[in-house]
């Protein structure tokens, strides 16, 4: 009860600002790439070193990851990002990049084989703080009532409350 108070008060102080996001990746969930909820950067109370999980089926949370296309003045798509750099090895892409790489892809041309692109990771953000998808967040929303029915947001209390008055007078 108590724990899944605090998680809904969490939920309301979520950081407005969210970063721009890029499109799925060819090979990504589709039932987990457009959920769009803001990042879980900065939890208080969470070790960043640890890999959160689902709080709903358990599975690890899905990183915020970047994707910047290499040996290419052109982005893939509008908003992307792309850079000049013609990378031979994951090694040495990675020295052009603060950020950790945690997925990349290799092309072909005329030199031989590079790295076409990499997809980056800041070490702390996921796509969402909680939730592997907007459906867990609901099944668990469910699950939460189910074991605390009186549990409610501010707002409806203060409708719950209005309502009694009403229904006395
Ligand atoms: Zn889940």
């Amino acid at each position: 009860m108590e724990r899944l108070l605090r998680i809904a008060d969490g939920a309301r102080r979520r950081p407005g600002g969210v970063s721009p996001r890029h499109p799925p990746a060819a090979g990504e969930d589709p039932c987990t790439a457009d959920t769009a909820q803001p990042e879980g950067r900065g939890q208080e109370g969470v070790d960043p070193m640890i890999q959160p999980l689902c709080r709903y089926c358990g599975k690890p949370l899905r990183k915020s990851v970047v994707t910047v296309a290499l040996n290419s003045r052109q982005p893939k798509w509008r908003g992307g990002i792309s850079r000049p750099d013609r990378p031979s090895s994951k090694e040495e892409a990675q020295r052009l990049f603060n950020e950790v790489i945690v997925s990349l892809r290799y092309g072909e041309d005329e030199r031989g084989r590079y790295v076409s692109e990499v997809g980056l990771w800041d070490g702390v953000t996921y796509r969402d703080r909680f939730f592997c998808k907007g459906e867990h967040a609901q099944q668990f929303a469910y699950s939460a009532l189910n074991y605390a029915p009186t549990l409610g947001t501010a707002s409806y209390h203060e409708a719950l409350k209005a309502q009694q008055e009403k229904e006395q007078s």
